[in-house]
Order: structure tokens, then C-alpha cells, then sequence
């Protein structure tokens, strides 16, 4: 039925959708390929069988937050500090699926939906026209993009719904995915600010949800790639340590008076901030002695962080790209701790979002990765900030290869892990597009990840998650598994049952209760401290660096 997908890597198949596609994005691809081609050689050298036998999927590609750019102008905005990742992330899938060779539709607007929606609706499964298969196999779209295709495509989604991916920056927790158990838990399941779910009740699975950092273990992983073309060509050993500000609009300064007076006390600082000539200038001295390069291009980007002892976030934004780039360029992150935890239980920019993750620092990716390359402190805490900025200045070191003494080095080391590599993520969305399968039930011993690779443990607390029992094993909980863990004879097994009965709770399968809706499978959930719950977890191992994919799941 299929053909098999070929790797590709040259631009020119993407050419034909350049004209569609925001400036920023083309830019993008344009300066990183030859990044991708090189990810594309190792990533085929190093797995030749894995890349090489998979079928040739039909993908469409529908950026729905592009396709309301009238009203909300993103395109325009991203040269003048509009938020970025989005536009990042869908650059690099872009780049992923065009090497890895599947065939492209793309479309950032309703007119070419439409055409597209045409051409494969109304064709019965698999008709040839000129020799190419006409039926879609996988759909990656936008939160906008799946509310769009809902109210204009209807029948469309619904022959398709197993096929969409969607992208979702923060990730979706079973509790928001179905409305009607949003609606009757609400109040549990929010906070002051609001009691909304405007980005939730799909009703997908929530292995559809494909997310920007690998944070919830319920969702999938699809990330983006490290920017490092050009790094280290413009190091220079300066006297002066010299801080870069994270925060590209003035209002992310604006609670961060004490902390940066501080830095500015220790080192020369830095800022990209878009949009500072609409402050009246006598209004702070929070801008006083700061050298503002306003917003910058990617190259000039690389350059200053070349030069750049410490990348110093603010607190906000949350879980964006930048941190990784400046880790890239061996600055060193200092990353704004929560010392009570962030969620949308308590801060409003998490409010209306569809999950009850805790945030313990403005990057919790990066806080696990620790020194020298990240600092994470609480940046009010003024002791403990000066000690950290003293601490970055001393790991910031230059010095002359022993090999090469004309050469400048310098530590940290630059540093970007594999899953942000472009090899990293070529190998990730190809083993995942061929691999993960969504639309029909497959029996057990077809299943991925292969579900000999389930580890189950119980949870140890009554308020644990699963997701926090596997990596206490250093694992990770794999929704997949829940179906086949979710069994009579093992639940009596584990908890020496006499009877069992069934719920639908995101806590179950636990003690001797069978889950009865499988759309709340959960690996986040946590069950009340006093609840007495005992939770059955599936957990799995993962290849270093590369959360997506099992040791044995290639
Ligand atoms: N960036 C840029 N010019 C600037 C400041 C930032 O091109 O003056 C880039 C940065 O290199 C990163 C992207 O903006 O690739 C997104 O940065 P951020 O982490 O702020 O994430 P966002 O909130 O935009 O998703």
C-alpha cells in the first residue's frame, strides 16, 4: 500500500512551500540546513535500517495560528518580539518531515485548507491519481487549526481525528481533555483567576498532543532543534564579565527591579528588548546602564551570546527555546527558581491552560541539567542570587587549547542534548511517525513501545503521580502501557484482591479498582495525600538524552 519514505536532504523540496510561510520561517530553514543535512547523514549512518524502512507517509501540515494572521498579526509580530517558539518549532518540523522524506501538504490559510480537504475527501481509501496514494495519513495542526477544521471541515476531522498531532507548547492532562469531566471537577481544578478550559475538551488521545519540551509524560515529545551555526566564531576573552537579559518585551522586566540592580551591580548587562523606545525614559531606571541591541536576527543573536558570560532569566517567559541556545553558545543560565511552584492553580498565565503541572523554575528542563551550564535560584532572594552570580562568573572560564595555543576556548562547554540536535529530533519524528499507531487496535505483541518493555511499580505515596514513581526509577511513564496494565487478573494479583470494582478517575488503575474511561489514563494525576490511593504505574526506560524512544523501541 505504502512506498517507502526516502531520506532527502536537499532543500528543494521544500521550495514549493516557501512562498507560503512566513519570513522567519523561511530564514530558518535556510540557515540550519546545512545543520540538518549533517543530522541527516549521522542519523542515517548511525541507524541505516530504522531510517531506511518506513512507509512514505502523506502528511498535511495546517498551521492554524497563521491562518487567523489578520487578526492576530503573529507573522508580523516575530521580527519585533512576538513570541517565536511557535514559529521555531513548525520551521524545524517542517525541515524533519521534508528529510525524512514524506510526501508535504502545507497550508497557513482557510483558502489552501480547503483545496487540500477537497482533494482527499470523497475519494475512497487509497485511490491513485497520477501514481500517488490520495489518502492522508497524518495531519499536524495547532489548537486553532483543530477548532478551524471543526467548524468548517467537519466530516473531514471526523474521518481523521486519530490522524491529527497536535501541537501543544505546554501539554494536555487527561482531566482537560474530555469536557464533561472538566465541567463537573472545575472548581477542583482551578484556581482564583479562572475556572475556563478554552484550550481543553478535545477529547483526543492525549498521545495527539505533541509538545514543545519532553514534560509530560502523557503527551508526545516533538520539540525543535538547537540554533548552533555559528557558535563559538566570535568568542573573545573580555575582562569584564557581562550578562545577557532573557525578556524581549518590557513588561517581562517589570517585577524584576531588585534582581537585575543586582547583576548590574557584578557584570555589564545586556538586553533584546523590541519594544523600549514606547517607554517615556523617565519613567525607571530599571533600563539605566543596560546596553539594549534591541530586537536582534539570529546571527547577531549568536554573536552577543558568544561574548556573554550569563543568560539571566526573569521568571517569565516559561519553558521557551532561548535557554538551550544560550546553554549552546557555554553561557551560563541562570534560571528563576518558584519557591512555591507555578501552575493554573496560582499564576495567572497558567490559568487557562490545559494542565495542573507545577512549575519549580521558569525552566524545569533545564533545572535538571544543573552546573556548570544552569544556576536555578530564587533571583528575589538577594543573598542567594549574588552567590549565583559569582558562582557563573568563576564556572565562565576562557583559556588557550592545549593543542591548538592560538586557539580560544572556553567552559562551559557548549552543550545541546541530543533530543535538541537536528540528528536527534530526524530520528525521534521518524520512529514516532512510523511507530506510534493511534487509528486502529492493534493486539498486544504488535504494540509500541513493545510491551515487554513495561516495568510496573507502585506508587509509594498517596499523593504520588506515576510520572514521579517512574523517574524515581529513572523511567518514564508510558501512557501506552495503561490498557494492558489496566487487567483484572494483575490488579488481583498486585493487590491481593478478593473483589474489584471500577471507576472512572485519572487515579485509576489503583488498589483494586479497574479504570473504566480510558480517556482518563493519566500519568501526571495526583490523588489526595490522605486518599489512600495505590496506584499501578507503567513505566519505561529511555535512550539518554532522547525521552521519546525506549533503549529497545528502534
Ligand atoms: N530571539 C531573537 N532575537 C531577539 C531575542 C530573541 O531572534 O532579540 C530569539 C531567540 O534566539 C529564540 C527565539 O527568539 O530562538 C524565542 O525565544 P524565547 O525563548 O523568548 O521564546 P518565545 O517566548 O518567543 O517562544
Amino acid at each position: 500500500k505504502h512506498s517507502l519514505a526516502k531520506m532527502s536532504s536537499s532543500i528543494r523540496r521544500l521550495l514549493p512551500i516557501f512562498d507560503g510561510i512566513p519570513h522567519y520561517m523561511k530564514q530558518r530553514i535556510n540557515r540550519l540546513w546545512k545543520k540538518w543535512k549533517e543530522g541527516a547523514h549521522e542519523v542515517i549512518t548511525k541507524y541505516p535500517e530504522t531510517m531506511t524502512q518506513r512507509k512514505k507517509l502523506n502528511v498535511l501540515v495546517f498551521i492554524g495560528f497563521l491562518a487567523n494572521e489578520q487578526k492576530l498579526n503573529f507573522a508580523k509580530k516575530s521580527d519585533h518580539g512576538g513570541p517565536l517558539g511557535e514559529l521555531l518549532q513548525w520551521s524545524d518540523l517542517l525541515a524533519t518531515l521534508s528529510i525524512i522524506g514524506h510526501h508535504l501538504e502545507v497550508s497557513t490559510d482557510k483558502e489552501s485548507l480547503k483545496s487540500i480537504v477537497w482533494k482527499y475527501m470523497g475519494r475512497g481509501p487509497c485511490q491513485y491519481v497520477n501514481g500517488s496514494r490520495q489518502q492522508l495519513d497524518i495531519i499536524f495542526t495547532d489548537i486553532m487549526g483543530l477548532n478551524i477544521l471543526r467548524q468548517r471541515h467537519r466530516q473531514f476531522l471526523m474521518n481523521n481525528r486519530c490522524r491529527i498531532r497536535l501541537l501543544d507548547s505546554f501539554g494536555t492532562h487527561a482531566e482537560f481533555t474530555t469536557k464533561s469531566y472538566f465541567l463537573q471537577n472545575k472548581r477542583k481544578l482551578s484556581g482564583p483567576d479562572s475556572q475556563r478550559n478554552p484550550w481543553g475538551g478535545h477529547g483526543l488521545d492525549l498521545r495527539q498532543h505533541w509538545t514543545f519540551y519532553p514534560h509530560s509524560d502523557d503527551n508526545t515529545f516533538l520539540g525543535f532543534v538547537v540554533d548552533t551555526e555559528g557558535v563559538g566564531e566570535n568568542i573573545q576573552k573580555t575582562s569584564t564579565p557581562s550578562a545577557l537579559i532573557y525578556g524581549k518585551q518590557k513588561y517581562m522586566w517589570m517585577d524584576a527591579e531588585k534582581p537585575i540592580k543586582l547583576l548590574k551591580k557584578l557584570v555589564k548587562v545586556h538586553a533584546t528588548v523590541a519594544d523600549l523606545e514606547f517607554i517615556p525614559k523617565n519613567s525607571s531606571s530599571l533600563f539605566d546602564d543596560v546596553q539594549n541591541h534591541g530586537f536582534l536576527n539570529s546571527e547577531e543573536i549568536s554573536e552577543l551570546l558568544d561574548k556573554t558570560t550569563i543568560f539571566f532569566g526573569l521568571g517569565f517567559p516559561l519553558e521557551g527555546p532561548a535557554p538551550l541556545e544560550a546553554m549552546a553558545h557555554g553561557t551560563v543560565f541562570i534560571n528563576a527558581k518558584f519557591e512555591e511552584p507555578k501552575s493554573r492553580k496560582n499564576y495567572k498565565f497558567l490559568s487557562e491552560k490545559p494542565t495542573l503541572r507545577e512549575w519549580t523554575s521558569q525552566n524545569p528542563y533545564m533545572e535538571k541539567i544543573g552546573e556548570p551550564h544552569v544556576i536555578t535560584v530564587d533571583i528575589n532572594n538577594e543573598e542567594e542570587l549574588e552567590k549565583a552570580i559569582r558562582r557563573a562568573i568563576e564556572l565562565k572560564v576562557f583559556l588557550f587549547s592545549v593543542f591548538q595555543p592560538n586557539i580560544l576556548e572556553f567552559q562551559p562547554k557548549p552543550y545541546v542534548p541530543l533530543e535538541f540536535s537536528p540528528a536527534g529530533m530526524l530520528l525521534r519524528v521518524a520512529v514516532l511517525l512510523e511507530k506510534q499507531e493511534l487509528c486502529d487496535k492493534i493486539s498486544i505483541s504488535k504494540r509500541w513501545p513493545p510491551v515487554n518493555e513495561m516495568k510496573i511499580f507502585k506508587t509509594k505515596k498517596s499523593d504520588d503521580s506515576c510520572e514521579m514513581t517512574c523517574h524515581s526509577q529513572n523511567m518514564l511513564c508510558e501512557p501506552s502501557y495503561f490498557p494492558v496494565m489496566n487487567s483484572s487478573p494483575l490488579l488481583t494479583r498486585e493487590f491481593s484482591c478478593s473483589e474489584l470494582s471500577t471507576d472512572s478517575s485519572p487515579f485509576a488503575p489503583f488498589n483494586c479498582t479497574v479504570q473504566q474511561s480510558a480517556s482518563l489514563f493519566s500519568c501526571a494525576s495526583r490523588p489526595s495525600p490522605s486518599s489512600g490511593v495505590v496506584r499501578l504505574c507503567p513505566c519505561r526506560d529511555y535512550i539518554p538524552e532522547q525521552h521519546a524512544i525506549c533503549k529497545m523501541c528502534l
